[in-house]
């Protein structure tokens, strides 16, 4: 180094405490060095691209526009070449002498406000060029700015005692970046290594990456392509390479926003729910980029949680490219993209559901949980998701799927609520004395079959400002079928009530005449309409004491010819009666799933037979 050409700087008091900080942190994930210079070239690749618009002449035009890394064991150095602006000499103090960039200066700040470990927040900032200095204390900057009369320089710096600039002859454009590694970081040095985090992160970028002289970049961005310029097949070996998959997608959506905010995004449904009952939840697989670079490949708060069976890419320039995963929940603009983007594949599912509904079921039938699931636990999305979900209904064929609006539209004049039932079938519910009521009064009932219905009805109380009702629910009015009123007699129906209540004592809270039943001869309501097993066994997990059978109302019908024979029983037979009355709560109950305990109905029924064949 000749002395006059020579020339020694010191940092800016802020980036001598940062590098302070990196230089000593213990930071694990030092590979993030290499996606910071990665992305430093891309951006000076991309600058020069720009100004190639519009510049006539720029230094070394035939070089062209990729990026050479370079691993030597031997030296135990790594080399980031790229040919891009290149910096002049006041740059080269400004840029790498000062901060400048957003994510350092947060870095500071976040630093100088709270007494958080250093380590944290290096994840959390990500800290650019100066992350070079977590595994190397001799880096190298040689560099040729665009112009044709530009000066070659090289920049130096141990990242401790300041940094020194001199001209250095024979560079091309662009900028060469020559980490001599610590001791300890030896690992960096490696051909292997290097291309393992290069694909991890890098893979993307679109211009070529070369290491050691071989291409490791294979994919395109293509979602920041214009979709005419994209075919099917590309799209199809995108999907392959995002979702590390095999098949076809179902669906994809590609689209490209400018405002409110810069969004490339290019989304698929894979040809299978990637979750099976047992198995747990699979992780987000939308990766979140910046303008190319890859910021998180499984990001957590990037989209609402039920949406994770998305493969893909968003992509947004308004994001920090240091932004980091403990940061991205906190951060405002993530959750506007979640949000958008949200919105805009509801969106897209509603059109597709009415563009080809045959290709919507199917993707309903398989995805249909993760939607539900969107239903209990996204309540900016509720009522858009509510929209998409399909049930089987009384009023259609078993295998037709009704939406709550058709359920809606087709309601009686002064029907004020939607009635379901949830079964784990429709046969289950067509033979349960539940459906009678509704049947014949025309009114429709939902069929609720997979096991997260039940939570999902509990979750939303109302569609269109229409409740929503178990049919197996007590205290439901319906109004009185013609003809009932004159056969039934008030009087003796209440007698017969109060005696079965009376011989069945705790295990009923009550025994009311039906209004609703109409061929079975009773049946068995709950306040809060039925609950599945599994319901159950939580409820009891939660409160040791609860029984789902305390509250039960037993509905009698007395123009049933069951109950009238009971009836005159009563007098003649009390022995053989009681028992009776005693066995149809105990039907009701074990058609209602509310049997708890049944071993006293097999004697019972037993000890029925014997008093009738005695007769
Ligand atoms: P950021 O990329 O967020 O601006 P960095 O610390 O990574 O912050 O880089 C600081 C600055 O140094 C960049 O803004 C850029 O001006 C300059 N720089 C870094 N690497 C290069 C490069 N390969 N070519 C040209 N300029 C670069
Ligand atoms: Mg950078």
């Amino acid at each position: 180094m000749s002395s006059e050409s020579e020339d020694t700087h010191s940092f800016q008091a802020e980036v001598q405490q940062l590098l302070d900080i990196v230089i000593n942190s213990l930071y694990t994930d030092k590979e993030i060095f290499v996606r910071e210079l990665v992305s430093n070239a891309v951006d000076a690749l991309e600058k020069l691209r720009h100004l190639q618009l519009t510049e006539k002449t720029v230094a070394d035009p035939d070089l062209g526009l990729e990026i050479n890394i370079a691993t030597d064991e031997e030296a135990n150095t790594i080399t980031v070449a790229d040919y891009g602006i290149g910096m002049t000499k006041d740059e080269l103090i400004s840029n790498l002498g000062t901060i400048a960039q957003s994510g350092s200066k947060a870095f500071l700040k976040e630093l100088s406000e709270g007494d958080r470990k250093e380590a944290n927040i290096i994840g959390q900032f990500g800290v650019g060029f100066y992350s070079a200095f977590m595994v190397s204390d001799e880096v190298a900057v040689y560099t040729r700015s665009w112009t044709e009369d530009s000066e070659h320089l090289c920049w130096t710096s141990d990242g401790k005692a300041g940094y020194q600039i001199e001209t250095s002859p024979g560079q091309h454009r662009g900028t060469k970046i020559v980490i001599k590694l610590k001791e300890g970081q030896e690992e960096f040095s490696k051909d292997s290594r290097i291309k393992g985090i290069l694909e991890n992160y890098s893979n993307f970028v679109p211009f070529p990456i070369l290491l050691n002289g071989e291409r490791v970049n294979t994919v395109e961005a293509i979602w920041m392509k214009p979709k005419s310029d994209i075919s099917d097949e590309e799209y199809l070996e995108f999907y392959k390479f995002a979702a590390k998959a095999f098949d076809e997608p179902r669906y994809r959506m590609h689209f490209n926003a400018d405002a409110p905010l810069m969004i490339n995004s290019l989304l698929f449904v894979p040809s299978e729910n990637p979750e099976r009952p047992g198995f747990g939840q699979v992780d987000p697989g939308v990766s979140l980029y910046c303008n190319k670079v890859l910021i998180d490949s499984s990001p957590k708060s990037l989209l609402p949680d039920w949406l994770r069976f998305l493969k893909g890419v968003i992509d947004s320039e308004d994001l920090p490219l240091n932004i980091s995963r403990e940061s991205m929940q906190d951060s405002a603009l993530v959750q506007k993209l979640n949000r958008l983007i949200a919105k805009r594949f509801i969106k897209f599912l509603d059109r597709e559901s009415k563009s080809d509904t045959g290709k919507f079921i199917e993707f309903y039938e398989n995805f249909r949980s993760f939607l539900k699931e969107g239903v209990i636990t996204d309540l900016e999305n509720r009522d858009d998701l509510l929209k998409l979900l399909r049930f089987e209904s009384s009023a259609e064929q078993a295998g037709e799927s009704s939406t709550l609006e058709d359920y809606v539209t087709r309601m009686q004049e002064d029907q004020d609520k939607i009635f379901y039932q949830i079964a784990p079938d429709r046969q289950t519910i067509e033979s349960a004395p539940y459906i009678e009521a509704f049947k014949a009064r025309n009114l429709e009932v939902l069929f609720l079959y997979d096991p997260i219905d039940e939570y999902m009805v509990g979750a939303i109380p109302s569609y269109a400002d229409k409740q929503l009702v178990s049919i197996a629910q007590s205290g439901i009015e319906l109004e009185e079928l013609p003809g009932n009123e004159q056969e039934a007699d008030e009087k003796q129906a209440s007698a017969l009530c109060q005696w079965m209540k009376e011989s069945l004592g705790d295990r009923v809270a009550e025994v009311n005449v039906s209004k609703r039943l109409v061929d079975s001869p009773a049946a068995a309501l709950t306040p809060g309409g039925q609950m599945s097993p599994q319901m159950k066994q939580m409820m009891r997990q939660i409160d040791p004491e609860f029984s789902s059978t305390k509250e039960v109302h037993l509905e009698i019908n007395p123009r049933h010819k069951l109950l009238k024979s009971l009836e005159s029983a009563r007098a003649s037979q009390p022995e053989l009666a009681k028992l009776i009355a005693e066995q149809i709560a105990d039907n009701a109950l074990l058609s209602a799933g509310l049997l708890e305990e049944g071993r006293d109905m097999v004697s019972r029924v037993y000890e029925i037979m014997q008093q009738s064949l005695d007769k």
